[in-house]
């Protein structure tokens, strides 16, 4: 078992990692900036050590202080959460290289997954379902772009092969656009990931996000937990996730998890992992895998009861899968909004101190939140301070939970978008499930019309 483990992140999913480690009685160390002395997990844990200054590149992001961090304080793992260092293959070779844990795959598995191109060849080789395209890098040809793209079918989207977070993407309608799109990107990519290769795909033009989540041991043992639907979105941002996703059969459900899982067996997968898909008219299109713990995984722990934190610890301490797949169960239906620091209607960040903090509570409901009052919202990092999830036995009294819940939470100092939650909550077309990626974004525009 780990005996003590680095924490290498900030904010709620540093406070989550601190409570599946004390639960399972292993020491914990928060490396911090300067700018986040305050956090609840950094007052928390047994030790802290500041690694640098507020800006992340000098601190969160800093491998070497990282690592000097695990050294000094004798630890034996370090957690990269999500974000930052967490699917970074060569932090995570400096950990390995170090004599110290990842808790998370091996370099090689990240390396492979990090490429969109070796991951789609590689999840297609494992008879996973990709989005049709160029299958490998778009041609050097100007002439066999072309081709390719009407043998694919307008419309297209281009993609580097190295983008992440939504970025180096451009979707492109006709033929006349193609060639400049193609130059485009591939300069932004370039530029912005040190890699100008790109990819063709069939752009869907209204799909849903729905992904898997997997949990393999490493040892060759690997199952699903089934799947959640991202698809309420702003700017490719997942801002509601639920799980079961509305309309998905058990029978689908069992077909394409069990597909991911013995992919993540054939390529020897240790750790938590999740699946990206687009799904549009009854199918399944693999876009990606995280290799890491994903913001969403509540609610997956709550209707399989799994707790996916504490399974990542003890997979890394090298203990084989404890829980079987027949074993696994979708119980009742569970809702996850993120609460986010920044105007609900113009979405400009909102850092500052928390004046008054009330948690909702009350059956079913849980909030993996680090604010309390008092507080301080730094400007630095990411905008989102929590998440509320709610827990019910069918879809309509998990949104009747949630809608309750919204409507007791106080968060008083900054602005949040606890009141966009309440919109889209209220909305018919959201409770009656199953709407598409553009959802929110229409939403929007038309209420502020
Ligand atoms: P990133 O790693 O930057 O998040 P993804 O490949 O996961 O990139 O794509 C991000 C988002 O872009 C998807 O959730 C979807 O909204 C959109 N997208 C990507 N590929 C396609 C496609 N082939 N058709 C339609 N939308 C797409």
């Amino acid at each position: 078992m780990l005996d003590k483990v680095v924490i290498a992140n900030r904010g709620e999913i540093a406070l989550r990692i601190w409570r599946a480690c004390r639960e399972l009685g292993i020491k914990t160390v928060a490396i911090h900036s300067s700018a986040d002395r305050d956090l609840k997990h950094v007052r928390l844990a047994d030790e802290s050590v500041c690694i640098g200054p507020p800006a992340a590149a000098q601190s969160y992001l800093n491998i070497p202080a990282v690592i000097s961090a695990a050294e000094v304080t004798d630890a034996m793992a370090i957690h990269p959460g999500y974000g930052f260092l967490s699917e970074n293959a060569d932090f995570a070779e400096a950990v390995d290289k170090s004599g110290f844990i990842f808790i998370g795959p091996r370099p090689e598995t990240i390396r492979l997954m990090g490429d969109k191109i070796s991951a789609k060849t590689t999840m297609k080789k494992a008879g996973i379902p990709c989005v049709p395209g160029s299958d490998g890098p778009i041609p050097e040809n100007p002439d066999d772009i072309l081709t390719l793209a009407k043998d694919v079918g307008y419309p297209v989207i281009i993609k580097a092969a190295g983008g992440g977070g939504g970025r180096g993407m451009r979707v492109v309608h006709s033929e006349g656009a193609l060639l400049n799109a193609v130059n485009l990107t591939q300069s932004e990519a370039q530029a912005a990931f040190g890699n100008g290769t790109l990819y063709m795909e069939k752009f869907l033009e209204n799909p849903r996000h729905i992904e898997f989540q997997v949990l393999a041991d490493g040892q060759g043992n690997a199952i699903h937990l089934g799947e959640r639907d991202c698809s309420v979105q702003r700017r490719h941002q997942k801002v509601i996730e639920e799980a079961p996703a509305p309309g998905i059969t058990d029978k689908m459900r069992s077909k394409m998890g069990e597909r991911c899982a013995k992919a993540c067996a054939d390529i020897g997968y240790r750790g938590a992992g999740t699946f990206e898909f687009l799904f549009e008219n009854g199918q399944f299109y693999f876009i990606e895998m995280n290799t890491r713990l994903q913001v969403e995984h509540p609610v997956t722990e709550l209707v399989t009861g799994i707790d996916i934190v504490k399974e990542q610890l003890l997979i890394a301490s090298g203990e084989p899968l404890r829980h079987r797949q027949k074993d696994v169960a979708i119980r009742g239906h569970a809702i996850e909004c993120r609460i986010n620091a920044e105007d609900a209607k113009t979405f400009t960040p909102s850092p500052g101190k928390i004046t008054r903090y009330h948690a909702p509570g009350g059956p079913g409901i849980r909030v993996d939140s680090h604010l309390y009052d008092g507080y301080s919202v730094p400007p630095y990092y990411d905008s989102m301070v929590g998440k509320v999830i709610a827990h019910g036995v069918d879809r309509a009294s998990t949104i009747a939970r949630m809608r309750t819940a919204l409507v007791e939470m106080v968060v008083d100092g900054i602005n949040t978008n606890i009141e966009l939650h309440r919109d889209v909550l209220s909305d018919a077309a959201f409770q009656a499930g199953g709407i598409n990626i553009h959802y929110l974004e229409k939403k929007l525009k038309v209420d502020s019309e």
